[in-house]
This record gives structure tokens, C-alpha cells and sequence, in this order.
């Protein structure tokens, strides 16, 4: 490579997408009943899928197998996660942008968005706000912009990290960013981010480059592919990836998903932390094309297919979906949800329980509150968690542990999941949340068969419930 692109690119920028190759596998037939048995069998075990396996799973279209990967995603999630949800809430902190994103309200060509970037003052009012409702993660939103570079993300993470109120504070703060060279890494990862995410939005060519255009930084393919390398180089270990499902064929983003996480699995010796796939949603001045949107049946397809193709990636459902979907997709393997969001800025403080479309990036499907989807999770028998235990201990690269190691998750997750549960009971949550809440961790320590680890996380539940004491994790 020539020495200015060497820069610019990671050590290992490479266009892993061998389209031609994964368009091919979307032409081969259906699977029989033998085949697709010993694929789920395999996942089962935890042993992540080759594309050309993934491939099949796309076509198990028959409606018993498409309830045969159903059953296994959700077996599978139970087995190797248990019932442990993990909540966030995204802080847009400001919608400059120099791209034209085809499907984005805050594209430059949107004369008509309101254009703002948040204060100082302004981040300190968003994160109170947060806070006071028992949020402890959250995943900090910027648009592409000069403004918003390596030191200015870096400084907003650190400010974020200092707003304490109460028993409030925030313990994770996420990125989802433009990509930034390997120096810009190196500095937020000094602030002590935890996932920067970057979603590569279609892995098509063609596609990519009709939503992107040339001259926009963002209309450079391979840069934003390479981008989770460069974190990687930079001693960023923990990636989330994501495609945004109604631009090309819903299959053909899944098999890329599934590429660029073994990609980074055998580059690396890491994988990406999670997937996230955001489903296109209306957007000011937006006209969507219609040919590509995803339906409801086939976004329950893709999720379970990812659960079973790679079993030691978290999987992110956002709130750009309606409750009763989200609901019914969160048995099938996913780990982590959002709730109470709002995605206009300075929308946890400044709008009423209406969307303001000019003032946000796209409309979201599921506005309740916290409390009430804290509610609905523990009386669909979920542990609702804010554990950031892992990464504040240093497990960040390692997080496939918590589903490849024996006895991992009961020694660690379910007990930081019931701590920071009792936490949120006791700070937070409405009296009706409270007793659902209270229900939960008694049948969840009923199930705890180590006596000694009981003890200790009886004490904790005990001394969060009478102390000022927090953050008590394992
Ligand atoms: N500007 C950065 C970027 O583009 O990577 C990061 C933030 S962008 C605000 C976050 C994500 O929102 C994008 O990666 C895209 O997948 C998603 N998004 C944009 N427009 C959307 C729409 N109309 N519906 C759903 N998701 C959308
Ligand atoms: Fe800008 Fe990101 Fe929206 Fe594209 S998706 S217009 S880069 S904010």
C-alpha cells in the first residue's frame, strides 16, 4: 500500500465480502430435515456456524423448519444465556453530519432537521435524567462531523463517567460513532469507553454506494469495513457490528454479519461483543424503498438465525421496534435491549410522550418507560440486569467466557444481575415493579445450588436493601 494509505487504513484492511461467493449461497435449495437437524445440533453446542451453514438456515423456509430454528434459538439462548436481559439507553449528543446517508434524517442534504449539538451543561441535564430513572449504560450517539472527533467523544465519555446524583451513575458508556483512524481509538479508548459500535449499514457494494455517496467520507466502503480493525490495533477489544435491514436482501446482510464477526474472530482471536440489526424506519425527508424492507416474520428469521450462527455475541434489540415484537423476539436470543429511550436531542428532558420527527434521527416504535419495561420483563420471567461488571474487571475481549465457561454465568452474571436488579428496586422502581421485582430474585436465588456464593449474595441483596451501599459486584 501506498504510505499515506497505510495510515489510513489498519495493518490488516482487507475487503473480506466475497459477494460474488455469498450471493451464490443464496441460490441453493432448500435443505432436508437431516442437514438442518445437524446444523442445529451443532449450534447447540455451541460451536458458531460457517456461512455456508448460516446459508442453509436462510433457506429452511419450509414453516416446520422455520419453527425447528425458532425452537433452537430460543433453547439455545435459555441453555447458554439464561434469562438475563441486559438494559441501555442511547444519549444522542449531537446531529452535525457531513454525510448523505440515503436513509438518515440527519443527512447534510436535510435542509429541514433542526441542528444541534449538545452543552456541556446540556449532557450534565441528559445524564441526571437518566440517572434518576436507574439507567447505569449507555451508548453515547453522534452524527459525522469535524466537531465531533477522537478528543471531543473522548472528553464527552469522561463527562458522562463524572455526572453523579444520588445512587446515580453511569458505569458504561458505549460509542456508536463514524470510524475513526487508529490514533482517535487509542484516545477513547484512554476514556474508557466500553463497545464502540460501527454498522456497516448494507455489506452490498452496489447498494452501499447508492445510499453513500462518493464524495461523503462515509461513501468510502472499505474504510468503515476496516474500521472495528483499526479499533482492534488500537486496543479497542470490544466491537459491536451491525447492518441496518431494508436496504438490500435481508439474507445477504445476514451471511456478511456472519463474515465479518468470523473475520474479526480469526484476525483477531476476538469477536465482535455484539450484532445489532436495525430495522429502516421512517425518517424526515425520507421516501424508503420499499423492495428490501424487511417484514416481521422474516426480522423474527434473522434474529434467531443469527442466535444459532454465532452463539458467543450478544445480540442487540433496539427500540426501534413495537413492544409486542420486541417481546416476542427477545426469547429468541437476545441479550440486550433499550428502554425508556428517547433519540431527539435533549430528548429525556425537553419532550413530552410524543415524537418530535424534525428533531430526531428517525421515529422509534417503543417509547414506555424504564419501569414499565423493567415490568414486563420480570413478569415474562426475565432478569432484567445492568451488570458492567466484565468490563470494569478487564473481561472485555474475553466476554464469549460468560457462555463458553462452565459455570461462568452462575458465578458471575447471575449475582451481579441480581444486585444491580435489587439496586434498581430499591432506587427506582414504581411499588407495582418493586414487588414483581422482589418475586424474581427470591426465585432466582431458590435456584442457586452454591451455598457459599448463596451466603455472599445474600449479604449483598441484604446490604443494598439497608445500606447506602453500592456497586457490590462479583
Ligand atoms: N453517524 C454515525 C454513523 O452513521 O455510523 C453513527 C450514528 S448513526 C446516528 C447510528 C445508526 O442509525 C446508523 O449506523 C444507522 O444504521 C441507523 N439509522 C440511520 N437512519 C436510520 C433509519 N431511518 N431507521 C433506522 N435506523 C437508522
Ligand atoms: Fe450522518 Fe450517521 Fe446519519 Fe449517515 S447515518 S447521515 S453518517 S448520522
Amino acid at each position: 500500500m501506498p504510505e499515506q494509505v497505510m495510515g489510513k487504513y489498519s495493518q490488516r484492511a482487507v475487503d473480506f465480502i466475497d459477494e460474488a461467493f455469498l450471493l451464490s449461497l443464496l441460490d441453493a435449495p432448500a435443505p432436508d430435515k437431516v442437514y438442518l437437524r445437524d446444523i442445529i445440533a451443532k449450534s447447540l453446542a455451541k460451536q458458531p456456524l460457517s456461512v455456508e451453514e448460516t446459508a442453509t438456515l436462510l433457506h429452511a423456509d419450509a414453516p416446520e423448519m422455520v419453527e425447528a430454528v425458532f425452537d433452537a434459538a430460543r433453547q439455545l439462548k435459555q441453555q447458554v444465556y439464561g434469562n438475563r436481559i441486559v438494559l441501555f439507553a442511547p444519549l444522542y449528543i449531537g446531529n452535525l453530519c457531513v454525510n448523505d446517508c440515503g436513509y438518515c434524517a440527519f443527512r447534510r442534504s436535510n435542509r429541514d432537521a433542526l441542528r444541534r449539538t449538545l452543552t456541556s451543561a446540556e449532557i450534565a441535564r441528559q445524564v441526571t435524567a437518566l440517572e434518576n430513572v436507574g439507567h447505569k449504560r449507555l451508548i453515547l450517539v453522534f452524527g459525522e462531523h469535524a466537531r465531533y472527533n477522537a478528543g471531543y467523544i473522548a472528553q464527552t465519555v469522561r463527562q458522562v463517567y463524572q455526572v453523579k446524583i444520588g445512587h446515580g451513575e453511569i458505569r458504561r458508556v458505549n460509542i456508536n460513532a463514524a470510524p475513526l483512524d487508529i490514533e482517535g481509538f487509542r484516545t477513547v479508548r484512554a476514556a474508557g469507553i466500553g463497545t464502540y459500535q460501527i454498522f456497516q449499514e448494507t455489506y452490498h457494494h452496489n447498494t452501499y454506494a447508492r445510499y453513500h455517496p462518493a464524495n461523503t467520507p462515509k461513501g468510502d466502503y472499505l474504510y468503515r469495513l476496516d474500521g472495528l480493525n483499526r479499533a482492534m490495533e488500537a486496543g479497542c477489544d470490544d466491537v459491536g457490528i451491525g447492518a441496518l435491514f431494508g436496504l438490500y436482501d435481508w439474507r445477504f446482510e445476514v451471511l456478511s454479519l456472519v463474515r465479518h464477526a468470523l473475520f474479526l474472530q480469526h484476525t483477531f482471536g476476538v469477536g465482535p461483543h455484539t450484532i445489532s440489526f436495525p430495522r429502516l424506519r421512517p425518517a424526515q425527508g425520507v421516501v424508503l424503498d420499499e423492495q428490501y424492507l424487511v417484514d416481521d416474520n422474516q426480522f423474527k428469521r434473522l434474529v434467531a438465525i443469527l442466535r444459532l450462527a454465532v452463539p458467543y455475541t450478544g445480540l442487540i434489540l433496539t427500540a426501534r421496534e413495537q413492544p409486542r415484537l420486541r417481546r416476542e423476539v427477545m426469547a429468541f436470543g437476545v441479550s440486550q435491549i433499550d428502554a425508556g429511550s428517547r433519540i431527539e436531542l435533549g430528548g429525556y428532558t425537553e419532550v413530552a410522550d410524543t415524537q418530535a420527527l424534525e428533531r430526531e434521527q428517525f421515529s422509534l416504535g417503543d417509547i414506555r418507560p424504564l419501569d414499565v419495561v423493567m415490568r414486563e420483563l420480570l413478569e415474562d420471567g426475565y432478569v432484567p440486569s445492568f451488570c458492567t461488571s466484565c468490563y470494569r474487571l478487564g473481561r472485555t475481549g474475553e466476554h464469549f467466557m460468560e457462555f463458553a465457561v462452565p459455570g461462568f454465568i452462575k458465578r458471575y452474571c447471575t449475582p451481579n444481575a441480581l444486585t444491580t436488579l435489587m439496586e434498581y428496586l430499591v432506587d427506582y422502581a414504581s411499588p407495582e415493579t418493586r414487588r414483581a421485582g422482589m418475586q424474581r430474585i427470591k426465585a432466582e436465588l431458590t435456584r442457586l445450588d452454591d451455598d457459599a456464593l448463596k451466603r455472599q449474595l445474600f449479604d449483598r441483596l441484604e446490604n443494598i436493601q439497608t445500606t447506602n451501599r453500592r456497586d457490590l459486584y462479583f
